[in-house]
């Protein structure tokens, strides 16, 4: 030691609060804090360890949050460091994304599926079709464009002691160039300045782009070499017991891939080669993939992978390009397809359709657009029923992106602003500041129009990467909705002060999912108290937004009375009411005969709650798929409903059912 003194190495154990977890952002910053010290440091987790100047290896420890770790430091400045990584891990925003985002995060998309029916449906003239996940509506018929990567290949496996050093800088050309094109064009998520600076830690690590120049120094081809580097790393990730950093292993295969591309000349098909209208055929597209290309030729998009609620499915929609996900195929069936036909209303897709049903569906095409066009004369129409009832028809929303597509077509405000969808396909829960300022904007663009925003609804068949939901056996019955944000007012406040600074503006109506018991609504009321005490003190300023409930559990609509006196308003959940109603799971395609929304059961139900809300004076809300089933609106109506909320893509034609009804 310089300074001639024994100096024994300091150890302190250390009780993690970061929030989630040492994921990959607080992983980078760590280490970066790390560096600033010229100690050693390392973080001992149960049997494992790592360096805390490496974030990858941070990251494989899989370091959760209430996990107890030791920090191990040896060196001049010890004490400081450890004072200051123990005071990082101690603090819930470690981490977290900047307060201020330029933009909001657009994660995901709309609708619920309507349910699949039962048998393949035969098509105008022909075969019947494949079916997968209607993400958005509309028809389309014309040729197919194949957009499948090709696996890579290395073109040999090593080089010559006399190359090493042009491939080594082969390779860091590759990876520069690589790392500058990570950039995405089309990124609409607010926090993609952090996720990318932790994504170039990742691949500037000394276990990606250290390791695959150690193994070049040693006569290794670079592309095999990243190639291996590449799928081990990868290998490693998707063995940690957390899904978020599992899914780390995507971006490692990401990273690969492109410096592999451009170090063996090759391309990916793009999307910019598009240079007529066809349908593409895809496993899977990113934004940035669709933002390459000029949309106009995109005549529909059909993938193997995804779901409705995808980012991917929110551009479609907002493209107005029809898009059909999930299509039961293996990729390989859709080399070599020429020629398709969609209907991304039900979901259906043909490949190879005959001539002679190409031509009764392209005259569906034109019926439909007839008929589109036919409607745009209800758009600035406040529907009232020949009865003379008016009936508020309302937009689903899940996204900002989505709010000209609902004011297009004159929807009278939003029926359900489905928040979880700020929460899915990111790495980390939206904070405070952004969930507001998306809030902020949608009522800024109906006012003065209501707009209910549903606070998250996660859980069941809508996990989130950033909340650990335990196994359950019974995932629909769990813990999810308002139970999962009760326990988790650390997930929920940010939430419930966003949506109380958002309501200076008058419109913004807060709705509770899930609903079973009085005793929820009335915990919410006590967090909402809360949370006002706090912005008070704090001195910001908030309004009270009306407060509302879903009726989606047979216990709501049974004990409607009971529920009524304590908010402003109801909103029938239909696509869950009809699940407990029937107990028929809604996304089983052979339970789809007993899930119908129109069966006497939910028919009943619905009733018994208009009543007990009208006795009460508040009004109800369907928000469900029902809503904008042509044959239930009048039924809808009939039973007491005052507003119907669906895709913007129904608005027109609810409003015209309604002025005729
Ligand atoms: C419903 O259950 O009807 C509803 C609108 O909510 P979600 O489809 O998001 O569960
Ligand atoms: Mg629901």
């Amino acid at each position: 030691m310089s300074d001639g003194k024994v100096r024994s190495m300091l150890e302190t154990a250390v009780v993690v609060k970061v929030s989630e977890g040492l994921h990959a952002r607080p992983a980078t910053q760590f280490a970066k804090l790390a560096k600033e010290f010229s100690c050693s440091l390392q973080v001992l987790h149960g049997s494992t360890s790592a360096d805390a100047k490496s974030a990858v290896k941070l990251m494989l420890l899989g370091i959760r949050e209430h996990d107890q770790i030791v920090l191990r430091a040896d060196g001049a400045d010890e004490s400081d460091a450890v004072e200051r990584m123990a005071r990082f891990l101690s603090s819930p925003e470690a981490g977290a994304q900047s307060a201020t985002l330029a933009q909001a995060a657009v994660c995901a998309a709309d609708e619920a599926a309507p349910p699949v029916p039962l048998a393949a449906v035969d098509g105008p003239d022909g075969p019947p079709p494949l079916i997968g996940v209607p993400a958005s509506e509309g028809l389309a018929c014309g040729d197919a464009y194949v957009y499948l990567p090709e696996p890579l290949q290395a073109k040999r496996q090593s080089i010559e002691p006399h190359e090493i050093d042009a491939e080594q800088a082969r390779f860091n050309r590759a990876f520069d160039d690589a790392l500058a094109a990570l950039d995405p064009p089309f990124d609409t998520i607010g926090d993609h300045d952090e996720i990318a600076e932790a994504l170039m830690s990742v691949a500037r690590s000394d276990e990606f782009a250290g390791e695959i120049r150690t193994r070049i120094a040693a006569g290794r081809d670079a592309a095999a070499a990243t190639l291996e580097v590449g799928a081990s790393l990868a290998a490693s990730f998707e063995t940690i017991d957390d899904e978020y950093l599992r899914s780390r292993a995507d971006d490692i295969h990401g990273i690969t891939r492109q410096v592999v591309l451009r170090l063996t000349g090759q391309q990916d098909a793009s999307l910019a080669g598009l240079t007529k209208p066809c349908v593409v055929l895809a496993s899977d597209l990113t934004a940035p993939d669709l933002a390459r290309a000029n949309v106009a030729n995109i005549a529909a998009l059909v993938c193997t992978r995804g779901s409705a609620t995808s980012h991917l499915a929110i551009i479609a929609r907002s493209h107005g390009i029809p898009a059909v996900f999930g299509l039961p195929v293996p990729d390989a069936r859709l080399r070599g397809v020429q020629q398709v036909a969609v209907d991304g209303t039900l979901g259906h897709v043909w490949f190879e359709p005959t001539s002679a049903f190409q031509e009764q569906f392209t005259a569906r095409i034109g019926e439909a657009r007839a008929h589109r066009t036919a409607l745009d004369v209800y758009r600035d129409v406040e529907p009232v029923t020949r009865a003379g009832r008016r009936i508020r028809i309302a937009a689903n929303l899940g996204a900002p992106a989505e709010i000209d597509a609902a004011r297009a077509v004159g929807a009278m405000g939003v029926g359900l602003f489905r928040t979880e969808l700020l929460f899915m396909n990111r790495r980390a829960l939206p904070g405070e500041q952004e969930q507001y300022d998306i809030y902020h904007r949608v009522a800024q663009a109906f006012a003065p129009h209501p707009v209910v925003i549903r606070t998250l609804d996660v859980g069941g068949d809508k996990p989130v990467p950033g909340i650990a939901f335990p196994h359950e056996d019974n995932p629909f019955l769990g813990w999810r909705g308002v139970r999962m944000c009760i326990d988790r007012p650390d997930v929920f406040k940010p939430q419930l002060r966003a949506l109380l600074r958002a309501a200076t503006l008058g419109n913004v109506h807060a709705m509770l999912p899930m609903i079973a018991d009085v005793s929820e609504i009335r915990c919410v009321k006590a967090l909402i108290a809360e949370c006002a005490q706090e912005l008070t003190t704090e001195g910001i300023a908030f309004g009270e937004p009306k407060l509302g409930i879903m009726i989606e559990t047979p216990a709501a609509a049974l004990t409607a009375d009971l529920l009524a006196p304590e908010v402003d308003f109801f909103s029938i959940g239909t696509n869950d009411l009809t699940q407990y109603v029937m107990a028929a799971d809604r996304a089983n395609p052979h339970l789809a005969s007993l899930y119908r929304s129109n069966h006497p059961a939910v028919l009943r139900a619905i009733g018994m709650v208009c009543e007990a809300a009208h006795r009460a004076g508040i009004e109800v809300a369907v928000c469900g798929e029902a809503a904008a089933q042509p044959d239930m609106i009048g039924r809808l109506i009939g039973l007491g409903v005052d507003e119907l909320s669906m895709s913007p893509a129904c608005v027109l034609r609810a409003k015209k059912i309604v002025c005729e009804w």
